[in-house]
């Protein structure tokens, strides 16, 4: 892989750390999958790992293992606590290896943020988002952990480790004993920061005293908290100089605590929103720094480094969504690579429901072993009818095996609800999906005939398999006045309809809160970094102490209403790691969020409802209709009566719940196995 020739020479140039050569700049940074947490699953791992390897990554950098059993996050969760684990360890080591890979260790003592009755820290002091309140560490058991981390970390060198990554942001252990907020010992770890980042310094010190100068250690330390009581640049700055002093090879870059509630990986968040942070430490320091954080293209990855931000670059996501991410941008087709659009819904929602992670765009993450796409041995003729998210995935994968695929559209462009998506504030990413399959049927050779409907008759006898993939149309709520001229649907005002300043939306899901932030906004291109700084009160100087400033107030041209007939909060349903950050925007901007409505109609006046046994009109200028979808099945009898095999995929099955995860996944999945 020469850098040479290459449209991204930063990216792709090689680096010599020392103890260890990585072949490029690009770290695959720590994700937990879930298949960390049984040995028995390793062997998937394996296989997870591998695949990244075989495309390309400089370094992969694990998922968190605690060094104890107080730091696990989870009753029993992953550890590398005993000798026994070793040979597990051995088969992940040995995969990337093999690969011409480089693979660390991530030692993570989840402190506080366990979900378990053990958990330990700086000071008892519970944190917002967690069940058990912690034991505050004794000296004692201060000197238990550091011996921890080191036998960690001796345990990953005898499993052939290239090193380890200590964990030291997002609110873990190592981060709660370094601020205020959760550090409030008078002891000789706690005060002054001198105090406050002995024992990160310690574990550092005396891992690198017991595995010698040939073990590379990285530190990722958190460069800006994002909660009151976090540490000042200043501070960060005089821990990143200790850190170098104490013995570490690379310093990776962490942004925001869990607990946190400025949003720093979500979809809205711009591209590189934080490299201004790692720029200013890596002009503090010798050892290389690593970026991190809505990196998930080699264009921005490459300008980050091209002008001096940082040393590598950590993609987690982005190498879930394309294991062949290096490669492809090496070999010049970065248009074919599979962008991470930063939806949180395959990984970490599944990460934190206890699920195992995947990825929305690629459902073969860290299912390697499970869904393959093997070469076919007989090609069929397949007919494709739809090409949304189910019929794009399953044209893709059924021509990847070798089958003859023709993809029919009924529109004049492929991507179905993607199309509704991307013209969503905050999620311009979906034009990197489309981007992606486009190219991705070019390559393939399917043959793709947009603005055909099917009709009777015309696929008979032409096909071995049938997919239907027609999708969902629009649920019609039987609302007296449902028909008024002021009631429009989600797909009339995406596709940019006329709407008034007076607006309420009937049904609260991801669709009601995608076009209420639609309606918010005046742009159709990303949110400028500037005013997304401002909208969520974040100072990149952090001269405070947190990096959290007072927000700036919405400038508001419109005024909402998202409501619905069940009862609680609107947006509950919404994702884990996502769905607060709609809920925060909406409310930044003034939208009134109701539940318990019931309708009893519309008409010149607005939209008349009951809520708690009260009616009122609500005078709003127009009414638009979010509540859902039902299947579009007018293909199926027809395709019945003419013989054909055919298959239904995605909101064409079951519109209840569809979302483009389970379309892509039920799309690949039924490719595979034709
Ligand atoms: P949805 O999540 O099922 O929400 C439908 C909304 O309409 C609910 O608030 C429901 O609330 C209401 N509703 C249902 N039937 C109704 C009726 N007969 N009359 C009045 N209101 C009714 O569907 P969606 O918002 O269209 O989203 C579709 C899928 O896309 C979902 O799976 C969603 O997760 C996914 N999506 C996700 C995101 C995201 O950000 N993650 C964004 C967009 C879409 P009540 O029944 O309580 O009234
Ligand atoms: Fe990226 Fe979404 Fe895939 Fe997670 S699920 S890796 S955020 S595309």
């Amino acid at each position: 892989m020469s850098s040479a020739a290459s449209p991204y020479p930063h990216l792709l140039a090689p680096l010599d750390l020392g103890p260890l050569q990585l072949r490029n700049r690009v770290v695959m940074g720590s994700m937990h999958t879930g298949l960390e947490d049984r040995l028995w699953d390793f062997g998937k791992l394996a296989a997870y790992y591998r695949e990244r390897a075989r495309g390309g990554v400089g370094l992969i950098i694990t998922g968190g293992f605690a060094p104890n059993r107080e730091g696990w996050l989870l009753p029993l969760g992953s550890s590398l606590t005993s000798g026994l684990q070793v040979p597990a360890h051995r088969r992940l080591t040995q995969a990337v290896h093999r690969e011409g890979g480089r693979i660390l260790l991530q030692i993570l003592h989840a402190g506080r943020y366990g979900y378990h009755p053990l958990v330990v820290s700086a000071s008892p002091v519970k944190s917002p988002i967690s069940w058990f309140a912690p034991r505050e560490l004794s000296e004692r058991g201060i000197l238990r952990t550091i011996a921890a981390f080191v036998r960690c970390a001796k345990l990953a060198h005898a499993a052939g480790y290239d090193g380890v990554e200590i964990m030291g942001s997002e609110g873990y252990l190592l981060n709660q004993f370094l601020c205020p907020r959760t550090n409030q010992r008078e002891d000789r770890w706690g005060g002054d920061l001198g105090n406050r980042m002995r024992l990160p310094l310690e574990i550092v010190r005396r891992t690198r005293r017991a595995l010698g100068e040939r073990f590379v250690i990285s530190y990722r330390l958190s460069l800006l908290d994002l909660v009151d009581g976090g540490n000042s640049w200043d501070e960060v700055r005089t821990v990143a100089r200790a850190l170098e002093g104490a013995g570490i090879d690379l310093l990776n870059t962490g942004v925001g605590w869990h607990e946190s509630r400025v949003p720093t990986i979500v979809t809205s968040v711009p591209r590189a929103a934080f490299a201004k942070v790692t720029a200013r430490l890596r002009r503090e320091l010798r050892v290389p720094v690593i970026a991190s954080n809505r990196i998930n293209t080699p264009e921005v990855a490459e300008q980050l480094l091209a002008e001096g931000h940082a040393d590598l670059v950590s993609m987690a996501r982005p190498l879930l969504a394309d294991p062949q991410f290096v490669a492809k941008a090496a070999a010049g087709r970065a248009a074919s690579i599979n962008t991470c659009i930063a939806c949180n819904q395959a990984c970490l929602d599944h990460a934190f429901a206890n699920r195992r992670a995947s990825c929305l765009v690629n459902p073969r993450a860290a299912f390697e072993t499970e869904l393959r796409y093997r070469k076919a041995r007989v090609h069929k003729r397949i007919a494709v009818i739809g090409a949304g998210p189910a019929g794009l995935s399953a044209a893709c994968v059924a021509a990847e095996r070798g089958h003859r695929v023709t993809l029919f559209e009924a529109a004049v462009e492929i991507g179905g609800q993607f199309n509704l998506a991307k013209r969503v504030p905050g999620k311009e990413e979906f034009h990197e999906t489309l981007r992606y399959f486009s190219v991705r049927l070019g390559e393939l050779s399917v043959e793709v005939q947009l603005g055909r409907r099917i009709q009777r008759g015309e696929l008979s006898g032409e096909y071995d398999e049938v997919i239907v993939a027609t999708g969902i149309q629009p649920r019609t709520p039987s609302i007296p006045g449902i028909s008024h001229a002021k009631v429009l649907s989600y797909l009339d005002v995406l596709r940019g309809a006329a709407v008034g300043q007076k607006v309420a939306l009937i049904g609260a899901g991801g669709i009601g809160f995608d076009v209420a932030s639609f309606l918010l906004s005046e742009r159709d291109s990303p949110q400028p970094l500037g005013e997304w700084l401002g909208q969520w009160g974040i100072d990149l100087d952090n001269a405070t102490g947190g990096g959290l400033i007072p927000p700036v107030a919405a400038s508001t041209h419109r005024q909402l209403w998202l409501l619905q007939r069940k009862a609680g909060q609107p947006g509950a349903g919404l994702g884990k790691t996502s769905g607060w950050v709609h809920r925060a925007h909406l409310k930044h901007h003034g939208v009134r969020m109701l539940g318990a409505v019931e309708y009893l109609r519309i008409d010149d006046d607005g939209l008349h409802l009951r809520i708690d046994g009260q009616e009122q009109c609500l005078a709003v200028d127009n009414v638009v209709i979010c509540a859902g979808q039902e299947p579009l099945l007018e293909l199926q009898p027809t395709l019945a009566a003419e013989n054909l095999r055919y298959h239904v995929i995605g909101g064409a099955s079951v519109a209840r719940e569809l979302d483009a995860k389970r379309a892509i996944r039920e799309g690949a999945e039924l490719a595979a196995r034709l």
